[in-house]
């Protein structure tokens, strides 16, 4: 078989897994990325994603990673919302779970597509393969650009002109020579909507993220209590944050080529933060069960739900909220009295008196004792 066929049948192959972008770099193809990884580092952006910091040289050369890898395939696939996500911020009462949370976890859906078309790849070569979605040591952005399938944006997110900025990517490393695509141009232009949009300012600089800003390391890698200077501007985003992705213009393509992927679940596309605040640690998992939010855990989850009823004005949660007060994990009890005091001040100051005597835990004493705006005042 020549190479261009087997390029060929891969190509075939991935369309009929249902990917939607696929090419190939070097598996040296960005000497730069030690570098840059170091600069984010050095400058503490990773927040305590400590995985990021323990081997950054493996993360950032895939020859470092595997010494016999030779090529990467990058390959994409879309995830589209159906419709818009940004009106959802709106509405208070309701939470906004990132598009790509509104389904079964998208490492379940690729990673055995990835791995079909790999053992294809092996049975033809014989050569060597690895697959990987995001779960391991591997910068799948620049990689991605560099075999051609977009570029990285200035919300350092891939954005294809096909697809725009609803990706997910896999990769494929393996020891066989592939002929590369070449890299992807920067198109970004002169559009900045994806900085100007973001609720935390988390672009110290077009192309650079400062994840501990950015709401979606806050509110799913985060694992302490979210820090007071971003509550407000986490509205009712519980899972995760969408909104530099969605003002991307180039997701327009988007809409035009793509089927739906990854449709919504319906109870997942604005539940009621009444409803949520309700679950319990089995219900929780019931309503999540293949879904990525459950990775981060009822108390966790709970943590976030509190931070948007706080921020919701709704006094008709204040009952939900103040039976949060008595969980067991101090991260739900601090999440509950901010609410309860951005809620509603004068009960929870009664609270306060009769709650504050038998808290044995700092950071939930030191919720009680913090100044806090009430949410109408915003
Ligand atoms: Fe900002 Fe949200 Fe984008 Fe994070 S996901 S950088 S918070 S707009």
């Amino acid at each position: 078989m020549t190479t261009s066929a087997l390029i060929s049948e891969l190509r075939t192959r991935s369309r009929a897994l249902g990917f939607d972008a696929f090419g190939i770099a070097p598996a040296d193809a960005r000497p730069d990325l030690a570098g840059r990884l170091a600069i984010a580092l050095e400058r503490d952006w990773h927040g305590d994603m400590e995985w990021l910091a323990e081997s950054p040289d493996r993360r950032a050369a895939p020859r470092a990673l595997w010494s016999a890898a030779r090529s990467v395939i990058m390959l994409g696939m879309n995830y589209g919302p159906d419709e818009d996500p940004l009106p959802l911020l709106a509405r208070t009462d309701r939470a906004n779970l990132s598009v790509y949370a509104r389904n079964r976890d998208y490492h379940e859906v690729i990673k055995g597509r990835l791995k079909e078309l790999a053992g294809l790849l092996r049975r033809r070569t014989g050569a060597e393969v690895k697959v990987f979605v995001d779960t391991a040591p591997l910068m799948e952005k620049p990689l991605a650009e560099a075999a051609g399938l977009g570029w990285q944006g200035k919300h350092t997110v891939l954005v294809s002109r096909e697809l725009g900025s609803w990706l997910f990517l896999g990769a494929i490393l393996t020891s066989a020579e592939l002929p590369a695509d070449g890299p992807h141009p920067q198109s970004c232009g002169t559009c900045t909507r994806c900085l100007d949009i973001c609720p935390t300012a988390a672009f110290p600089a077009p192309f650079q993220l400062d994840a501990r800003r950015c709401l979606s390391y806050l509110n799913i890698e985060h694992k302490g209590p979210i820090p007071h200077e971003f509550r407000a501007a986490m509205g009712n985003r519980v899972y995760g944050c969408d909104d530099c992705l969605a003002v991307c213009p180039w997701n327009k393509f988007a809409s035009a080529t793509r089927e739906a992927r990854l449709q919504a679940r319906e109870d997942l596309r604005a539940p009621a933060l009444a409803d949520l605040l309700a679950l319990d640690e089995a219900a929780f998992r019931a309503l999540f069960v293949g879904s990525p939010v459950k990775r981060i855990g009822h108390a966790r989850f709970l943590r976030n739900v509190l931070i948007a009823a706080g921020n919701s004005g709704d006094l008709d949660l204040v009952d939900a909220v103040e039976a949060r007060l008595i969980d067991l994990s101090p991260l739900v009890r601090g999440a509950a009295v901010w609410a309860l005091r951005r809620l509603d001040p004068n009960r929870s100051e009664a609270l306060r008196l009769a709650f504050m005597p038998a808290e044995r835990d700092m950071s939930v004493q030191a919720e009680w004792n913090a100044v806090v705006q009430p949410a109408r005042a915003n």
